[in-house]
Order: C-alpha cells, then structure tokens, then sequence
C-alpha cells in the first residue's frame, strides 16, 4: 500500500503546472523531531507555499495521496571532499594512515587530467541525492598541487546542480606542499571569492600561528565564515583550540566557526576538555564529526585496543555545543568506501560515539536541522518558503529512520522526484 503511494508520488504530480499538496503525511516540522499530520502545498517552482492539518487545496493545485508517509526535510552533509572522490583507484594508500592519504592524492593531484573532478564528483552527487542529500558542503583542495582546477570545477557543478542540490564550497587551503605559506597567501583572495567559506588544517602547519592568521584574516576581509580541520589526531600535547578561539575574538567570528573533527579532544583530560568546550558554547562554535574517516585512519599503530578517532560526541551534545555529523571522504585514499547515505553516516556516529537508543532522534538532528544551522542555509525545513527537499519515506518516525532506514523511499529535489531506486515487491496481504 505505502509502496504504492510512493509509486504514484515518484511518477509526479500528474502535470499539473500549479502545484500540488501531499495529503495525508506525517511532517517533521522545524524545531521538532517529532512526526506530525500535516499536508505540504508545494509551488510550482519548487517551493513550499503552506503547511497545515486538513489544508485546503488551492485552486487548479494537483492532489497526491502520501497518508501515514513520513516526510523529513532532505538530509545535509556538512563535509565531503568532492574534488577527491573517486580517486581510490587511482591514489592507493596502503599504509592506512592520514599522512598516507594526504601523499597518496597530492601524487595524484599532480598528474590528475583536466576535467577530472567533474565527472567523480557528478556521480557522488547523484549518489547523495538518491539516497535523500539535498544540501553538501565540500572542501576543495587549494594549494600548490592541485592549484585552482578542482575549485573552478566544482564551481561549474555549484551552478548547474543549483536546481536539484545545494553545494557549498570550502576553500581548503593546503599548507603541506613544501609548506609554503606565501603561495598561499598570495592566492587566498582569489580562492575565497569564488568559495563560500574559508578553510584549512592547522595541524599540518610548522608555523600553525601564521597560518591561522592568512586563514582568519582573509576570512574577515571577505566576511565569509571558517571551517577548520582542526586537531585530525589523538596526541594531547599539540591541540590547537586556544589559539583558533584567540582569533574568534580578535576578529569577531563569533557564530562564524565550524571545527570539523576536534579528534583530539578524546584525547584530553576531562578538565581539559571541559574548559575547551565552555569556549566552544561561549564563542558559538560547532563541531562536525566524521565517523567513517575517524575510524578507517586513527590508531594504526596501535597493536591493542586502538583507539577509536572520534571527538566526545556524546559529551559535546550532551551539553549544547551544535554537533553535526558528515561524510567526509567517500572512496579515496582516506576512506575507501561510501555510499553517500547519511542514515549510514548518522547510524555510525551513534554507535562509535556511544550515544543511547534514547538518542537516536539526536543522530537524526545531526544530519538535518544541526548542519543546516552550521553551515548558514537559509530556507531549509518544511516551512512556507523554504525549498521543497524532501525525502518522503515509508517509516513510523525518524528513531526508526535512523535505526534502520525505509523500505521505500522518494527523494523530492525542489518539489521534482528525482530518479530513485526500483520500489521494489509488495509483500503479500495478510488479511484474507
Ligand atoms: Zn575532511
């Protein structure tokens, strides 16, 4: 039955060029996370026009019967590397390791052909938005081997992807190559105009102090927000929290600042810890963990009980600091597998980040309003005017969204079902 609902949403709204309602669903509304009866009025252009129980249908608007459906806004993954996915075949990593990873594309960052990164990244986001990713934010390498290609590319993709998926792009100023900060000082401008956001690994800097400041001070200059790879490792004499909060204040960034990973904070001492966060609450700064990237490269050379390389999620949300959670890398040198489905990801980060059953709702904002906040999205949620991204889906709530995903599944970019997979085979009926 709900298969065959799904079936009549995947196939549209019959043509009709005013719009249509979904009558019948269960929404999970902003600022809740718990599913309520409401029908969704979806405008021509994608939008949607009104939300409510028992809505009247406007004029000349089409009908499509979605009753007992849960619909959840898109999903959001706060942090890919769509100019490296793919490239597994082509940069192996044997030993495992982060500073493997980083070689490994380097060398091949080196001999890429031209045009590379559209047609890896193209089908990652197809990928993504079959299984329900509606809005990316992508770190593209700037620096000295890879130089401007994969950023101009995926500025290409930025646009014409612009009706069907959000991309938001990372200028991810790279310091390793030779370590030549001048190169990227003098190229900083010219990267951030293009991106959305500045970005960076101080961890990877001899002079991180220098860095930071090329970093935030081009931030400030094009009033663009910052996200960090910050402290990807589990040694807990070098974090470098104090000194990114120092430059928060210097330069007003409050709000502004998003730290992707914070590995090292499971590292600290738990006083340690605690007096990090409370700058984090203080300065309004958030944290995206990335499970799958954390567990592949952290531990490797430990021979007993390796440690797992996630941040303290459950502690970080626990107490209010904003933790979303993303991909990462998606079949490349630093994770080789991926499918691009954020329940995977969300299911992960409950399980490797010790959250409770009684959290499952948790993993579930992590990969929807929590992001959405992060990275500055406006119009995102079902409410009037937002884009209609919607994944409407065959479960009960988003606990068992979550737990163990839908049987059916239609993915609505801007109100247009995208192509999904086969719905597959009705049970037979139980009644007779
Ligand atoms: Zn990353």
């Amino acid at each position: 039955m709900k298969a065959g609902l799904l079936e009549a949403l995947r196939r549209g709204p019959d043509g009709s060029t005013h719009g249509y309602v979904l009558k019948g669903g269960k929404a999970i509304l902003p600022g809740s996370r718990e599913a309520k009866g409401a029908d969704i009025f979806i405008t021509a252009d994608g939008f949607v026009g009104a939300v409510g129980a028992r809505l009247p249908t406007p004029v000349q608007a089409a009908v499509i019967d979605v009753a007992g459906l849960l619909i959840s806004p898109g999903f959001i993954d706060a942090h890919q590397h769509l100019d490296k996915t793919g490239t597994l075949k082509f940069a192996p990593n044997p030993s495992g390791t982060l500073q493997g990873a980083r070689d490994a594309f380097a060398a091949y960052a080196r001999r890429a052909p031209p045009g590379d990164v559209t047609a890896r990244a193209s089908r990652t986001m197809r990928r993504c938005l079959a299984r329900g990713t509606t809005a990316i934010r992508s770190h593209v390498n700037v620096d000295k081997d890879a130089g401007f290609s994969g950023l101009e590319q995926l500025c290409r993709l930025r646009s014409l992807w612009a009706d069907r998926l959000v991309l938001q792009l990372v200028a991810f100023m790279i310091p390793h190559p030779n370590q030549d900060l001048d190169w990227l000082e003098a190229n900083i401008d010219a990267a951030v105009a293009q991106a959305d956001v500045v970005g960076g690994t101080p961890a990877v800097a001899e002079d991180p102090d220098r860095y930071l400041d090329i970093l935030f001070k081009a931030a400030a200059r094009h009033d663009r927000p910052v996200d960090l790879h910050l402290d990807e490792h589990l040694n807990p004499e070098r974090p470098l929290f104090d000194r990114v909060f120092e430059r928060i204040r210097r330069h007003a960034l409050q709000g502004k600042v998003v730290l992707s990973h914070a590995s090292v904070l499971s590292a600290l001492p738990r006083d340690h810890f605690e007096r990090i966060r409370d700058d984090m609450a203080a300065l309004d700064v958030g944290v995206i963990t990335l499970p799958a990237a954390n567990l592949y490269l952290q531990g490797r050379s430990h021979d007993v009980l390796p440690p797992r390389g996630l941040t303290r999620v459950a502690q970080l949300t626990r107490s209010g600091v904003a933790i979303a959670t993303a991909s990462d890398n998606i079949q490349d040198p630093f994770v080789p597998t991926g499918s691009g489905d954020m329940l995977e990801i969300a299911r992960w980060t409950l399980l490797a980040g010790h959250l409770h059953a009684s959290e499952l709702d948790l993993a579930y904002s992590m990969i929807t309003e929590t992001p959405a906040r992060l990275m500055g999205l406006k119009g995102y949620g079902i409410a009037p005017g937002a884009r209609a991204d919607l994944v409407v889906c065959d479960c009960a709530d988003v606990e068992t969204l979550v737990a163990g995903g839908p049987d059916h599944f239609v993915v609505l970019a801007k109100g247009r079902p995208i192509s999904a997979p086969p719905l597959g085979w009705e049970e037979p009926a139980l009644s007779a």
